[in-house]
């Protein structure tokens, strides 16, 4: 695709304002995360030219983030290269970019470079994927002792705490010290604090079993933690019974009705009691990236941008916002902030832009299609709620590990992924057990 740079106005000097210099209409897709790149794949075939831009260079498949972070799998194992989709699809140009502003007057945005400044781009169409981050619920300063997971960086942060943990309770000849390293707390039981604490339960009993002259690994004390009052409060509640119980035979001790008044060096705090913990790990709320109210529309209390039922933002022509960035409701209910809504919600708002540019108008509203949620729970037990359908155990482990095989991005995840998954189900061992060594004071020189 081709593009004219044209000097901005002087005010702001340093952007250029990159107009298409076709005829042909251009989308900007903010995000390369499942909602964007449907879009991006449902525009394949129309005469346009689509600017996909994202802060980072791969797209994230999210729901095996906590395996990374257990050492189950490596990043690369669950990520895949946006880039390659210009080799795919001859209609996109991929930017390495993090958006920073949108102007809707003058339809453009504005995204700034690594290393290259900032541009502003032109667009015809705009669709804002731009998903959620971890949301302290107004307690920020929780974060440097909570991470939370969003990205690859935040699970291998997490891994290298939780190996990190275990190393330094084998060198400690402190008693209280030690069992504060081997005390790991979770915040928040929804499906991400559950398979987390239930996959680190698995590796403290078996994959670092006998790794330890000093200290046993299994008996690492595991809480999971949440002000609510059940374990995964989105699925049924015989769901949720049937899941804390397989949690307690893990070893996990689950603690609800409970809030987290304080996060620091030495621990949690939580309904007035201590806990002392080295490693607090966040899985509780999340909230919408900064870019929706950079639309100056209506937004959610977790700043979600209010959509129509086409998924147009109001009053702003040719502006959709999809996946966990919009807030939308259907039979009363919001459409969840899971991978399949964000695929359908991409997917419809690129082929709604297709039918209009062909002249056509899009009379159908979105529709959900509600396929099914799920959560696993160490080896061996998922739990699926479909409809009036609702079922837990071996059965429905191997159908959640055979769906998200076949979701993964690329060919060569899936194949890595089941030899990985393969060989940790027959030995119980992991192949990701990487602490990343901190530079050394000096030698670090950049690039390398
Ligand atoms: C740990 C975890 C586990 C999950 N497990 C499941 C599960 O088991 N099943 C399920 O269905 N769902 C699961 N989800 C939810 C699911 O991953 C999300 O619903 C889905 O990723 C939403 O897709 P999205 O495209 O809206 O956002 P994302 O996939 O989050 O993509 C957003 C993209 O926008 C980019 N971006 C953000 N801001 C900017 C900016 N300013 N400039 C440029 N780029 C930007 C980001 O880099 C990212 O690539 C899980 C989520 C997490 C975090």
């Amino acid at each position: 695709m081709s593009a004219m740079l044209a000097e901005s106005r002087s005010d702001q000097a340093t952007a250029v304002v990159d107009v298409p210099s076709s005829d042909r209409k251009r989308v900007v897709i903010i995000g390369g995360g499942f909602a964007g790149l449907a879009a991006a794949r449902a525009l394949r075939h129309a005469d346009v030219d689509v600017f996909l831009i994202d802060r980072r260079n791969h797209h994230i498949f999210q729901p095996l983030l906590y395996q990374v972070a257990t050492a189950v799998l490596s990043s690369a194992e669950i990520a895949a290269p946006i880039r390659q989709l210009e080799a795919k699809q001859r209609n996109v140009t991929v930017l390495l970019a993090e958006v920073t502003g949108v102007d809707l007057a003058s339809r453009t945005v504005e995204a700034s470079s690594p290393g290259a400044g900032v541009r502003k781009i032109a667009f015809d169409y705009l669709v804002v994927a731009t998903g959620m981050r971890p949301s302290y619920f107004g307690h920020d300063e929780f974060a440097r002792y909570a991470p939370g997971l969003k990205s690859l960086n935040d699970a291998e942060t997490i891994r290298a705490k939780i190996l990190g943990a275990f190393e330094l309770a084998a060198t400690t000849e402190d008693e209280a010290e030690r069992a504060r390293e081997m005390t790991f707390v979770l915040v928040g039981a929804g499906p991400t604090g559950v398979e987390l604490a239930a996959s680190l339960a698995q590796m403290v009993k078996v994959t670092l079993r006998g790794n330890f002259r000093r200290i046993d690994p299994a008996k690492a004390s595991i809480i999971l933690l949440d002000a609510g009052k059940r374990v995964l409060p989105t699925f049924a509640e015989s769901l949720s019974r049937r899941v804390t119980r397989r949690l307690t035979k893990l070893g996990v001790k689950v603690v609800t009705g409970v809030k987290v008044e304080t996060v620091d060096e030495q621990g949690v705090v939580a309904g007035g009691n201590r806990i002392p913990s080295a490693t607090v790990l966040w899985t509780a709320g999340v909230a919408a990236s900064p870019v929706p109210k950079m639309l100056g529309t209506k937004t959610d209390r977790a700043g979600r941008a209010l959509v129509d039922p086409f998924l147009k933002v109001l009053d702003a022509p040719g502006v959709f916002v999809v996946g966990d960035a919009a807030s939308l409701m259907q039979n009363e209910h919001p459409v969840p902030g899971v991978a399949q809504a964000a695929i359908q919600e991409g997917n419809y708002v690129g082929r709604l832009i297709a039918k209009e540019l062909k002249g056509r108008k899009v009379r159908r509203p979105f529709r959900y299609f509600d396929k099914g949620n799920m959560a696993v729970v160490g080896k061996n037990y998922a739990v699926l709620e479909r409809g009036w359908l609702r079922t837990s155990g071996v059965l429905t482990w191997l159908v959640w590990a055979f769906v998200h095989v076949l979701s993964l991005p690329q060919l060569q995840n899936r194949l890595r992924v089941q030899r990985q998954w393969l060989w940790s189900y027959f030995t119980g061992q992991r192949s990701s057990r990487l602490i990343p060594e901190p530079p050394a004071a000096g030698t670090h020189e950049p690039g390398r």
